[in-house]
């Protein structure tokens, strides 16, 4: 089954950390000419004069930060994107789907399709950050930590805890779905029926770190597109280990459900379903 819903879970936590890490290169210690926050409450703030101390990521957060102890938070949601250009440019993507432009003399970051920006005091950005859980790609990941949160709730199902961000900061669809192939485990198994909880808290680092400076992602040892997945995207397709149909379902509660791909071979149910 293809559909729109296949080109969910774009913008995970590495797409987050490779475009802070191309923010950082290409702004930091340059001065904001011009600021454009087509948002309502920012629609006037206006930032020229600043001087662009850092750009940082965390889990799918990314936070511009300026000299004034001000930053420019965004989150990139399904898909939403921030991209470089050179001053005399043009823009790619359709105009409507801006959100956001921050020029400096040099390069100018135009975010596209954001799912929230804003303007904020950099000392409240713990604030905004308390509720998530270890950062993947962080310097301070704390694999312990993750595993305790996951198995917090042993109801529910691993699918849904392994993108809650509540449990581990960065992780989206894609990599729910590749998480569980690789551990043999059926998201819609309860996290209390799981033999070894740590083993997915450590594939989910080690995948992410992967993937982290590269240009595409891949869970496989292929890059090349259409084979760097074990199972996303591969609905109907057979299995890359074991051949058999690879089947796709509906996950989450209404008006948030995710496409999850599974090999029904590879992947068994451990105890008893939820549905
Ligand atoms: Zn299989």
């Amino acid at each position: 089954m293809r559909s729109v819903i296949d080109d969910d879970g774009v913008a995970e936590g590495d797409t987050v950390f490779a475009t802070a890490a191309r923010m950082q290169e290409a702004l930091a210690g340059r001065v904001l000419t011009r600021t454009d926050l087509r948002v309502p409450r920012f629609a006037t703030t206006d930032l020229s004069g600043h001087v662009v101390s850092e750009v940082a990521p965390r889990g799918k957060h990314l936070f511009v930060r300026t000299d004034r102890g001000v930053t420019v938070h965004s989150h990139l949601g399904m898909d939403g994107s921030w991209r470089l250009y050179e001053p005399d440019e043009r823009w790619r993507g359709r105009a409507f789907e801006v959100r956001g432009v921050l020029v400096t003399d040099e390069r100018i970051a135009v975010g596209h399709r954001l799912r929230r920006l804003e303007v904020i005091r950099t000392s409240e950005e713990s604030q905004l950050l308390s509720h998530l859980g270890p950062d993947v790609l962080g310097q301070d990941w704390d694999a312990a930590e993750a595993t305790r949160r996951l198995t917090a709730s042993p109801e529910r199902e691993v699918g849904e805890a392994l993108i809650d961000q509540t449990v581990m900061a960065g992780p989206g669809n894609v990599y729910r779905s590749e998480v569980c192939f690789l551990a043999g485990v059926d998201p819609r198994t309860v996290v209390g029926a799981l033999p070894d909880p740590d083993r997915l808290v450590e594939l989910t680092r080690s995948l992410m770190e992967r993937n982290r400076s590269r240009g595409r992602r891949a869970t496989t040892d292929d890059p090349r597109p259409g084979h760097d997945l074990w199972v996303y995207g591969r609905g109907g397709r057979p299995c890359r280990r074991c051949g058999t149909p690879i089947r796709s379902f509906l996950r989450g509660a209404a008006g948030a459900r995710r496409i999850t791909f599974v090999c029904p071979r590879c992947q068994p149910l451990l105890g008893e379903p939820t549905v």
